[in-house]
């Protein structure tokens, strides 16, 4: 479609459109364009099942305009200042320096009664600095520590958010009991929805805390396969919201791992818990044993010890150690 746009056709479809809405006469045809090319987008995206059907936007929540690369590029003129046609000379706070001859878009936003304007600039690719792989760690993902490492760090699962979960599911059985259809059923689910995303957004919190933290400090981590794990199901544990807090773990490790051109592994996670991580003997222990204790004299908490031998694991697999 965006092809298309820039046919005679189109400059006569335009020309019809400014006659029949009068209105858009003082706006550039780009800007015009544009949204025909956001709409394309939409749809696109909606047919390759990446969004919801697009929803209608009338002008009181179409809050942001588009000017494309060429308008940009011969505007541009004062430092410190962006000039666009029909309104003129716009004094700018740039966050940080730029080419004004790479400016390849002009995006202007009014939100919570205030104009942004943000311009999508070509920079050259910065050159990719060399990794030193020295610091490796381990992580072994659980339910009372959400994270322990092969350093013997503990990340626990935070008190207040075992208690925010705790009360999601009161209010989860209140909403239960509560009438089909009735406006206390309504309101409960409200409240529920609102609680929710507190703790979603707590969660989130802590979680990229934590990851920041660990990646800061090293340059490769390993961390068990959740896949993997997950298929050997154990079904005492309830451990769905924890399950949860794992995978998004991983995410935030992985992407704050590669943004930074760092390693970031997965193993299989078989026998992590009970091999001995100093001696490789298998110490069989249930769940409820919490400390790792074997006949070589190893005598540390399960999921260090499980974290270690995932840090194993992973250098073996990159071929670091044997
Ligand atoms: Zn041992």
């Amino acid at each position: 479609m965006a092809k298309d746009l820039r046919t005679k056709n189109s400059k006569t479809c335009f020309q019809n459109i400014k006659k029949e809405h009068p209105e858009y006469k003082t706006v550039q045809s780009q800007i015009l364009q544009d949204v025909l090319r956001r709409l394309d987008r939409a749809y696109k995206n909606f047919f390759d099942k990446r969004a919801k059907y697009p929803k209608f936007k009338d002008k009181y929540h179409y809050t942001s305009i588009t000017l494309p690369q060429c308008e940009a590029k011969r505007n541009f003129g004062k430092e410190g200042y962006v000039y666009i046609k029909n309104i003129g000379y716009i004094k700018i706070k740039a966050h940080k320096d730029f080419d004004p001859t790479k400016v390849k878009t002009i995006n202007i936003k009014y939100h919570a009664e205030k104009w942004y304007i943000n311009l999508s600039v070509e920079i050259e690719e910065e050159k990719e600095k060399p990794v030193i792989l020295e610091r490796a760690i381990g992580i072994d993902k659980g339910i009372n520590s959400i994270a322990a490492t092969s350093d013997g760090e503990l990340y626990l699962n935070p008190r207040w958010l075992q208690k925010a979960e705790k009360k999601l599911k009161k209010l989860q059985r209140q909403l239960s009991r509560k009438k089909k259809g009735s406006n206390n059923r309504e309101k409960q689910k409200k409240r529920l929805a609102k609680l929710h995303e507190k703790v979603a957004n707590q969660r989130r919190d802590y979680l990229h805390k934590i990851s920041y933290n660990i990646v800061k400090n090293n340059d490769i981590i390993c961390v068990e396969d959740l896949q993997v794990k997950n298929m050997m199901k154990n079904h005492k544990l309830a451990k769905s919201i924890a399950n949860a807090g794992w995978r998004m773990l991983d995410k935030y490790l992985q992407y704050k791992m590669e943004r930074e051109g760092k390693i970031f592994i997965k193993v299989n996670p078989a026998y992590t818990s009970q091999k001995c991580s100093r001696c490789g003997k298998i110490v069989g222990k249930d769940l409820s044993v919490r400390v790792h204790r074997c006949e070589c004299g190893l005598e540390i908490d399960r999921d260090v010890n499980a974290a270690i031998n995932i840090l194993h694991e992973g250098l073996r697999q990159l071929g670091i150690v044997a």
